[in-house]
């Protein structure tokens, strides 16, 4: 397939529809001062064809889309199902950084990509080694560059992060957190203030797609099951409250972020980053989720 042609053709669809419809988070200001008017997508193939398009080279605030790559750490260090412990793995249908479904279920989140699962996850890699530079460590093996955190996002993230720390709290008091608060949050806010971009993305994420094979090493990130289960949670829970919605219009696992990148998957056949910085109501790039909409309608590619 002529990916290069695809993007491009992608690239030039979306491009008249930058700046109508869909908002930058405001939450912090780093982020709300980026310009909506930006569109990227790049994706590298099992067989390592690279296609990119639009600002595919523009690094922005990773965010969310952190938690997939906390996870498979977790996963890489954690024996046996102790991981699975403290963390669930259904859809939560409740907002991201929501108190009351963890206080009804005792401090257990339902799963590792809302804000109490990252968090609990953090506490993991905190246990098992130095959760932040860890991190960068396994980003850089992965996308073949190094990656850095924005320390201004950072400190932004830590001066409004309340409900961070309230759900950390929370799971401190019911037993699912070991390390201190304070420490687990630090690493939580840090890991979401990580900045790629599109192309360093989609490299990055190329041992979804290969079965857990390293994209450049050849040698296992994870296991070819726990790739498949990343992916099942990206499925299921990776998109926020419009996870129905994106296997039922997408059908790719994807996992998402406020800066407005979306990170997806073709199992066996390649991996995929788009990047618009506006998101719609659920959260999710608003022209992000309509350029996954056409590169699906465009290649047939599909999990189902
Ligand atoms: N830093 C954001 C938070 O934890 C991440 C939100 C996201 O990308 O979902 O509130």
């Amino acid at each position: 397939m002529d990916f290069q042609s695809i993007l491009d053709e992608i690239n030039e669809e979306i491009r008249p529809h930058l700046g109508s419809g869909g908002k930058v988070a405001s939450y912090i200001p780093a982020l709300a001062r980026v310009s909506p008017l930006q569109f990227g997508m790049a994706l590298r193939t099992c067989d390592g064809q690279e296609a990119a398009s639009g600002d595919s080279t523009v690094a922005f605030s990773i965010q969310s889309m952190s938690k997939v790559f906390s996870l498979t750490l977790a996963m890489q260090r954690s024996k046996g199902n102790e991981l699975w412990e403290r963390i669930g793995r259904e859809p939560s249908g409740s907002p991201f950084n929501s108190l009351v479904q963890l206080e009804s279920e005792r401090g257990i989140p339902r799963n590792p990509f809302i804000n109490a699962g990252a968090i609990a996850v953090a506490d993991r890699l905190i246990s098992q080694g130095d959760a932040k530079a860890d991190l960068l460590v396994l980003l850089a093996s992965l996308s073949g560059e190094a990656v850095a955190i924005d320390p201004e996002v950072a400190q932004s993230e830590a001066d409004t992060g309340f409900r961070n720390t309230a759900l950390a709290n929370f799971m401190k008091g019911f037993g699912t957190l070991d390390n201190e608060v304070a420490e687990v949050v630090d690493a939580y806010f840090h890991q979401c203030a990580i900045r790629m971009n599109c192309v360093q993305v989609a490299r990055a994420a190329g041992y979804l797609c290969r079965d857990g094979m390293h994209p450049y090493a050849g040698t296992p990130v994870i296991t070819g099951k726990q790739a498949r289960r990343v992916n099942a949670l990206m499925l299921t829970c990776g998109t926020y409250d419009a996870a129905g919605e994106f296997a039922f219009g997408i059908g790719l696992p994807c996992k998402s972020g406020v800066g407005g990148g979306i990170v997806a998957v073709v199992p066996d056949t390649l991996s995929l980053c788009v990047w618009s910085p506006a998101l719609d109501k659920t959260g999710n790039s608003h022209l992000g989720t309509r350029a996954l909409e056409l590169f699906v309608a465009k290649t047939g590619l599909s999990v189902f």
